[in-house]
């Protein structure tokens, strides 16, 4: 407990006063008393009294002044006391904190209750005993570093159990009085210190296990600001740790496609997103994409905040991993088609969209004619390059929503999706056919190939994808049977026009092959002098069973089929080794015009075939016309445009045939690079009898001339026409006025006898 050491009131002051007044009264009543002795005894006592009266006032007044002083010091002393218990009290209630004073050796002079609790010890047992017995810390010293202000050491003081006691103690000059050079309080700091330990050793724990995850491990504040990362998230994004440091989420990696990863933490930490393992791509500091797995769990952080831990693994490995194992379990090695498997599932999907109400399929299964003799005689490694190639013919050939698999060997199978009828899988299966037909460049060898397809159309052949195929299976065994390079169709899919369209189509390809088709000239005709100008190379088919066959009736199927490909090639280099052949003997110059069907006009190998075939064939380019129709042209001009300049650019004519039929403004004509313009039959027919057909030829031949183009009627069959036509100033004429088309043979013995045609001219 606090001792005093004796401040109070000046009593010394007061008994000071008393002594003074007695003595005063004494001293005055001496000094008094000689003069009192001639006084009687009544004047004797009025002068003593008169003597002592203000002596006595003084005294009194210093007496009353000294208690009043007393009474004020004891009454502050009082207070002081009240304010020192309170404060004595409070240091004493305070738990696990010893509030203390000391002298200034370092000994407690004064300890507060609380040392029962901090050190086992009652607050007598420490006054007096030094503060250097608990630490080695001397207040002295502590203090002097800084006197102005207060010190806090931590240490282990001992208990008076002789345990160790983790304690904060504090230290600091004062209170300068009853002899405390410094106070302080030691403070029991064992449970925030332990806390504290436990809190860092759990820090430290939290992140060794984030550097010891396997993943990349981010944890980001819903700004997208990176709060904490693991050197493993370093490693797959390709950042340095102190990089990621001033890094925003969406900077760390931006989006690749599909939404961002900050978008789908945003989405996650505002619960838009449910929890899951979610597949992204995204960005390294090297550009390079990277296919991830990211999860990411959200926690509350503060009002209105949260904190996303975002896991990233990086699985590009593992995907490429497996799409290989899927692409080896799913396609076929030699090449790289579906296989039979994935094929399967197909027709299974076909199946169910096809049985939900919604369109019809087909399958078609091929099979190459003679592979296996390819195979015996020139070998598997040959073989396997053939059907890679016909593999990638066959793909090249169909529409993109056609897949073609390879069934095993030389099979192969295609779905043909949405079929609107089952004609309408026609057109591939003969694109198919024709996809083959040209020989394959295979181990420097020039290589005939063919193949047959047979077709199986859901629902009318079969209802499950194994029916499908076995009677796609056995219309292909049909198409085989029939000579190969063909394709049939189960029979119930077909009605009998089909039947019989497929049937002319199936020999075309017979009579292609077979050469069947034959060639025919049809002069062209200068009127003025009836000098055969040029002769029109018209294809015919000469058929085994109906005789021969115009080209009307076999054209449009071949167009269908993509087949006409074949025959415009065909036609264009029997066209120009007749011209070089009669140029050879002498019987030129004479001009060969060949037909180019509107499907092939737009064909990217056309120029090249073109191009092949005058130089093989040393035709005089400028002794070649080729026609396209008015229809053709116009179906995209730009590109008509484009192929006429570079038909002309290789020196060969060109003319615009049928012309009034396309219903082109005669403006446009202007923007073809022509040669020639072929006024159709149509309009020659009439131009005798209808004005509107007389005065339409008439223009056509003064806008033709008037671009430069040399013009030529169709199907002048009169004499009357032609008089018209040279009247109107028309260059040439071709009809069965001058001549039917004629064979090689005839149109050379005309050519030899230097025969004119027409009125006046005829032979
Ligand atoms: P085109 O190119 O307009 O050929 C002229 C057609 O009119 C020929 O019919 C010809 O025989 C016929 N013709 C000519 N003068 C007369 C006449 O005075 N009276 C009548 N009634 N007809 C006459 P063709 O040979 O039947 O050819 C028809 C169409 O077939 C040709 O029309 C042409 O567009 C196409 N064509 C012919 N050969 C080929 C070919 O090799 N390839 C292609 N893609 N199409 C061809
Ligand atoms: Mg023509
Ligand atoms: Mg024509």
């Amino acid at each position: 407990m606090r001792t005093r050491s004796g401040e109070g009131p000046p009593t010394a002051l007061l008994w000071f006063a008393t002594v003074l007044a007695i003595v005063g009264s004494g001293v005055t009543f001496a000094l008094e008393l000689p003069a009192w002795g001639e006084l009687r005894g009544v004047d004797l006592v009025d002068r003593g009294l008169v003597a002592l009266v203000p002596l006595i006032l003084l005294s009194l007044a210093l007496m009353f002044l000294v208690a009043t002083w007393r009474r004020s010091a004891r009454r502050s002393r009082r207070r002081a006391d009240r304010a020192e218990a309170r404060m004595a009290g409070i240091a004493d209630d305070l738990p696990d904190v010893m509030v203390y004073e000391a002298d200034a050796e370092g000994r407690f002079s004064y300890v507060s209750a609380g040392s029962r609790s901090l050190l086992g010890y009652e607050p007598e047992e420490l006054v007096g005993r030094a503060i250097a017995e608990f630490t080695a810390e001397e207040p002295a010293a502590v203090v002097a570093t800084d006197p102005a202000r207060a010190h806090t050491r931590e240490g282990t003081w001992e208990h008076k159990d002789g345990t160790p006691r983790t304690v904060e103690f504090q230290v600091q000059r004062g209170p300068d009085r009853g002899g405390a050079a410094f106070r302080g309080v030691v403070r029991d700091v064992g449970a925030r210190v332990a806390v504290e330990a436990e809190l860092r050793d759990t820090h430290e724990s939290f992140l060794v296990m984030l550097e010891s995850a396997q993943n990349g491990i981010l944890i980001v504040s819903s700004a997208g600001k990176i709060q904490l990362w693991n050197s493993v998230i370093c490693d797959i994004l390709g950042y340095e740790p102190t990089e990621l440091r001033r890094m925003t989420l969406s900077e760390l990696a931006p989006a690749v496609g599909g939404g961002s990863l900050m978008s789908l933490v945003t989405a996650r930490i505002w619960g838009a997103a449910p929890p899951g393992l979610y597949e992204k791509q995204i960005t390294r500091s090297d550009g390079e994409v990277r296919d991830v797995e990211v999860s990411i769990s959200t926690y509350p952080l503060g009002d209105n905040e949260r904190s996303g831990w975002i896991e990233i693994s990086d699985i590009t490995d593992r995907k490429r991993a497996t799409e290989r194992i899927q692409q080896l379990a799913d396609y076929d090695h030699l090449t790289g088609l579906p296989n039979r498997q994935v094929m399967e599932g197909a027709i299974a999907d076909a199946l169910e969209r096809a049985q939900a109400g919604r369109r019809s399929f087909a399958v078609m299964l091929m099979d190459l004619d003679r592979f296996k003799l390819v195979n015996d005689t020139l070998g598997h490694a040959v073989g396997d390059e053939l059907l890679q190639q016909v593999a990638r013919r066959f793909v090249e050939a169909l529409p993109d929503d056609h897949l073609v698999a390879r069934f095993g060997g030389d099979e192969f199978l295609v779905l043909v999706p949405n079929l609107a009828s089952p004609e309408a899988a026609m057109t591939s299966a003969g694109a198919l056919v024709a996809s083959v037909s040209t020989p394959l460049e295979v181990g420097g060898r020039s290589l005939h190939t063919a193949t047959s397809v047979g077709v199986a159309v859901y629902p009318h052949d079969g209802e499950d994808a194994a029916t499908l195929i076995r009677r796609a299976d056995s219309a292909m065994y049909r198409a085989k049977e029939l000579g190969g390079s063909g394709y049939q169709f189960a029979t119930a899919s077909l009605d009998a026009d089909s039947q019989h369209r497929l049937n002319i189509e199936n020999d075309l390809r017979a009579a292609i092959e077979g050469g069947e088709l034959t060639v025919y000239y049809h002069p062209e005709v200068e009127i003025e002098t009836g000098r055969i100008e040029s002769f029109e190379a018209l294809v015919r088919w000469d058929h085994p069973v109906h005789g021969l066959l115009p080209p009307a009736e076999f054209v449009p199927i071949l167009e269908d089929n993509g087949l006409i490909r074949l025959v415009d090639e065909w036609v264009l280099r029997e066209a120009c080794e007749q011209n070089r052949r009669w140029r050879d003997a002498g019987l030129g110059p004479v001009v060969v015009s060949v037909n180019l069907s509107a499907r092939l006009f737009s064909n990217e190998g056309m120029l090249e075939a073109i191009r092949a075939i005058v130089e093989e064939t040393s035709v005089d380019p400028n002794l070649l016309e080729l026609e396209v129709t008015e229809t053709a042209a116009l179906q995209n001009v730009e590109d008509a445009v484009s192929i006429l300049k570079q038909i002309n650019d290789l020196g060969v004519r060109t003319a615009l045939d049928d012309f009034g039929t396309g219903h082109s403004s005669l403006v446009r004509l202007k923007e073809f690079p022509l040669n020639t313009l072929k006024i159709d039959g149509s309009f020659v027919h009439n131009v005798t009898t209808d004005e509107d057909a007389g005065s339409i030829v008439s223009g056509v031949i003064a806008l033709g001339h008037a671009l430069g183009l040399r013009v030529v009627a169709e199907g002048v069959e009169h004499e009357r026409q032609l008089s018209l036509l040279r009247h109107l100033g028309c260059d040439l004429a071709q009809g069965y006025l001058f001549a039917r088309p004629l064979t090689a043979d005839a149109a050379t013995t005309l050519l030899s006898e230097h025969r004119r045609l027409g009125q006046g001219f005829a032979a």
